[in-house]
């Protein structure tokens, strides 16, 4: 990697050819000392090759290397340039500019993002030539490049990969369970009522719906989530863009995530010509409707543990507290989809309990495994399903543009998925017969780095972990491996069923729909009235 670059300093006074012999001087000094620190090879280093006075101005050519970035061998110039000329010739430095920017990057690298920085990028002999726009110093003296280069190397690698990574391995299963039902429950759920679609995505839960999604909620926290001491809280459900960007979710996720806009105005009258419209037309003026509320200020909980490194953001945690162990499941999450929604399998608007713990290194290894040994008791031996987890981060690092495999090791940062099987979907030799229910991650300080959440001593970095538990899809699953009658249930749902009435159902003369649905609505009650 080499930089190559014309840095133009302006002064308070014009330049001219009686500086010449301070400039030289002072490049010297620049080139000796300055602009060699922190780097290990003179290559890697950065370096005045020329310099002439023009207009007044210094104008300096650069070369750097990949240790002293063409941005920081500017700042460093601007410091040292200022300081020597303030004293010796009473004059400040007034602008800085950085043009004919290129980096020169090893490989050829396919990728060419749409940034205004970027003017183009070229492609020659194994060598790749990122030709920058004009950067003055409000650019430079932050780490633009080195994120541009990041990203760079990010999309190329993702390029690469594509279709080739492993990022499903399989880590245990479940031994084989023969399913005791084989129908689709979302379809029957539906049919007698229990739900009721409400929009894209969206259904509301009637009284014994939300009595078997609780029956498998108070199992999970009753079998996971207390005995391991978790302890519950209440996060905000919807959040400003700044932590999307921290969170990663803003660069990783927008095309599935939803927004919220506030009103244009807290006035009433603002609004006049709109209320006026839909007092007369009766609808909604989709369009228009944009020209009344400001632009999106929030994004709507997607990952739920957001947040969590809020909370913690700037704090500095000691022993006292540590680890910390919370999980909140006061409120709804929102993905946009897109397609393949069905039932309560994908939704715009779900539920789930968010599990999420901040600790030492080893602290946040130790409470994941307990987790997984907890959640492998839950899905085995409490709901009795047939299960799979994977671990499904990818296995490969970017080491020094070559792509390596990394080891095979569950204890570190990474995420494990938990699947399902749905017997209504397909044989389970079919990928797509299963379902993802939940999953669980070590972050490392994926979070704890950009929320600057910080140990009380210096040499240790926290790390954090979460795990997401999507009701519904648990309850589909359950319903869908084991059928609608208790009777023929593991023992501690079926308690439940014993201990607490099931809700009365919906029943009307237009409700549930259908003749069948009543019919098999009756059916379904008589199963839960003498359990
Ligand atoms: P999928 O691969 O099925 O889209 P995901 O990888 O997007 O799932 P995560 O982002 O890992 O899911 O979310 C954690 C959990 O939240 C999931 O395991 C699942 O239980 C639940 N979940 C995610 N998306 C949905 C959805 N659209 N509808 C219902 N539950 C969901
Ligand atoms: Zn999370
Ligand atoms: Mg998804």
């Amino acid at each position: 990697m080499k930089f190559k670059g014309m840095l133009i300093l302006e002064f308070s006074k014009p330049l001219t050819e009686e500086h010449n012999g301070l400039i030289r001087h002072v490049v010297d000094e620049l080139n000796n000392n300055i602009l060699v620190k922190g780097a290990t090879l003179p290559e890697e280093a950065a370096k005045v090759v020329d310099f002439r006075i023009e207009d007044g101005k210094l104008v300096l050519n650069l070369e750097t290397g990949r240790q002293v970035r063409i941005h920081s061998a500017a700042m460093r110039i601007k410091n040292y340039v200022a300081k020597i000329f303030g004293s010796k010739l009473k004059v400040g430095v007034r602008g800085l500019t950085l043009k004919d920017t290129v980096i020169e990057l090893d490989g050829e690298f396919s990728v060419s993002p749409k940034i205004p920085l970027i003017r183009k990028l070229l492609v020659d002999e194994g060598k790749t030539y990122v030709y920058l726009d004009v950067m003055d110093e409000s650019v430079l003296k932050k780490p633009v490049l080195d994120r541009l280069i990041k990203l760079l190397n990010d999309k190329e690698m993702r390029a690469k990969w594509k279709g080739k990574a492993e990022h499903w391995q399989l880590i245990k299963r479940s031994r084989e369970k023969e399913p005791l039902f084989k129908e689709d429950p979302n379809k029957i759920f539906e049919e007698i009522g229990w739900i009721k679609r409400f929009s894209i995505g969206q259904w509301i839960y009637t009284p014994p719906a939300i009595y078997l999604i609780n029956m498998i909620k108070q199992l999970f926290l009753e079998e996971v989530v207390k005995p391991l001491g978790f302890e519950e809280v209440v996060f905000p459900k919807i959040y400003p863009p700044e932590i999307g960007l921290k969170t990663g979710h803003l660069k990783g996720t927008i095309n599935s995530m939803l927004f919220a806009s506030l009103p244009i105005s807290y006035d009433i009258s603002a609004f006049e010509e709109l209320i006026d419209y839909m007092s007369v037309m009766n609808e909604v003026p989709q369009e228009d409707l944009r020209d009344y509320l400001r632009p999106p200020s929030y994004f709507l909980c997607f990952a739920q543990c957001e947040p969590f490194y809020q909370f913690f953001s700037g704090e500095i945690v000691d022993d006292r507290a540590l680890p910390i162990k919370w999980f909140d499941q006061s409120g709804p999450s929102f993905r946009w989809e897109a397609g393949g929604l069905h039932g309560v399998e994908r939704l715009i608007e779900f539920h789930r309990i968010e599990v999420v713990w901040l600790g030492k290194p080893e602290q946040v290894v130790e409470i994941r495994n307990q987790l997984l040994e907890r959640y492998e008791h839950f899905m085995d031996k409490v709901l009795d399903l047939e299960w799979r987890w994977a671990w499904v981060t990818p296995w490969y690092l970017e080491h020094a543009g070559v792509i390596e495999k990394i080891s095979e090791e569950i204890n570190r940062p990474g995420t494990i998925d938990f699947e399902a099987w749905l017997p209504y979907k397909g044989s389970r030799d079919d990928a797509k017969a299963w379902l993802e229910i939940g999953n669980i991650s070590i972050h490392g300080t994926k979070f704890t780095d950009p929320f600057k959440i910080k140990y009380s001593k210096k040499n240790v970095k926290l790390w954090t972990g979460c795990s997401g538990f999507g009701v519904e899809r648990w309850m589909l699953v359950f319903i869908a491996q084991k059928g609608f009658d208790p009777e023929n249930w593991p023992s501690k749902p079926r308690e439940y069923v014993k201990k607490n009435p099931m809700p009365k159902s919906l029943l009307t003369v237009t409700y549930p729909k259908t003749k069948e649905g009543k019919e098999l609505l009756k059916k379904i009650v008589d199963l839960y009235s003498n359990p």
